[in-house]
């Protein structure tokens, strides 16, 4: 085995756990929701700023980051600010961020002068960007508008799919073939040969976590029968990254969840588990994420060291702040939140679902046909 590394990308929550009971397996939590999920949230992160251990330790913390960000509780802060006057502060959050992260609609014509003269490039998470987040993962199907959307834009900029799944599996959602994609939060990039912006012509396949294949394989297979006997669990297989998926459990038996991914990563330190939307995701400790995948591709395509490049992120999940520091990082590109709330983001700019990420393409494709660009 390699020399692997944990990578704790910056703005996220690292947390301290008891090292009697955790090994050396580290956790990013999800961020606390703004205001209304307050109680909770701020409990959390007190706890994660002091490297104290906690009653319950990492099952706890873990179990209220999971309750925290669950979008029930987000739901029932929305319903809350919109009924009742004595929480308009919520209201004020909401403009303020909103003001901090405009919507990429409302600034489009913005945006778009901005890049006059200069090539866009296309990154598009899927889960929650281009299907809608729904009970069963193998269910998240991107409609045939958006799909008719995804290959008008694929017809004027180099554009590919980022996505947490396993490569295949979301080509075999979106089913297009003039897309890159890069599954399993970027551990596995496909660029076929013969595309129009692939310069090298040459096929390129970069697995960076290829080594782990057969322990993932394993951690796939343990925490599948380990998880059989929790109601609404969902273990799936993802290549480089096994995520489980607890949207449909019973929150009452999510602690009981928890110990088991523990289990799990007591035996393997060279993993670590992140919280995405209602899923626990086990991954080679690399440093490698959607970042370093969106850096590559753009070198690959023969974007790397081009100063009028634009390259575009639009995703929903944490694991896309990866991406959006590498952005700011670079000082080029335009980062896409896509939203229904107020959440801490390195994006400049918010979507506030599919819908509106379609209605996004839909715009970019009538604006580069109207400038005569492509
Ligand atoms: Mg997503």
């Amino acid at each position: 085995m390699a020399n692997v590394n944990v990578v704790v990308p910056e703005g996220l929550l690292p947390v301290t756990v008891s090292p009697a009971t955790t090994a050396s397996s580290p956790m990013i939590l999800y961020p606390p929701p703004r205001g209304g999920g307050a109680p909770a949230a701020a409990s959390i992160k007190k706890k994660c700023n002091s490297p104290i251990e906690h009653a319950g330790g990492w099952t706890h913390v873990l179990v209220e980051s999971m309750k925290a960000s669950s979008p029930t509780h987000l739901k029932a802060v929305a319903a809350l600010s919109t009924a009742v006057p004595a929480v308009e502060y919520e209201i004020d959050d909401n403009s303020a961020w909103m003001i901090q992260h405009p919507s990429a609609l409302s600034k489009f014509e913005q945006l778009m002068i901005a890049t006059r003269g200069k090539q866009i490039v296309m990154f598009l998470d899927y889960d929650g960007t281009l299907s809608p987040i729904v009970d069963d993962p193998d269910s998240a199907f991107i409609s045939e508008t958006m799909r008719a959307a995804v290959k008008e834009v694929a017809k004027c900029f180099p554009t590919a799919v980022v996505s947490g799944r396993c490569r295949s599996k979301v080509y075999d959602f979106v089913k297009l073939t003039e897309l890159y994609y890069a599954g399993s939060h970027g551990m596995d990039i496909k660029v076929p040969e013969g595309t129009k912006y692939n310069k090298k012509k040459k096929a390129v396949l970069f697995q960076p976590a290829s080594e782990f294949l057969p322990i993932m394989n394993e951690v796939h297979k343990t925490l599948s029968e380990k998880t059989r006997t929790i109601p609404g669990a969902k273990v799936e297989n993802n290549t480089f990254c096994v995520s489980v998926h607890f949207r449909c459990v019973d929150e009452k038996r999510w602690g009981l969840l928890v110990e088991q991914v523990r289990a799990v990563l007591k035996e393997h330190p060279e993993l670590r588990v992140t919280q995405g939307r209602k899923v626990l995701e086990i991954r080679p400790s690399i440093k490698w994420d959607k970042g370093k995948a969106l850096e590559f591709l753009l070198e690959t395509l023969g974007f790397a060291d081009c100063q009028s490049v634009v390259p575009v992120y639009i995703g929903d999940d944490r694991t896309d702040e990866d991406a959006f520091q590498v952005l700011r990082d670079r000082g080029q590109g335009i980062g896409i939140l896509v939203s229904e709330f107020p959440k801490e983001t390195k994006a400049s700019y918010s979507l506030r679902n599919p819908a509106e990420v379609m209605d996004f393409l839909v715009r970019l494709v009538e604006w580069n046909r109207l400038s005569g660009t492509n």
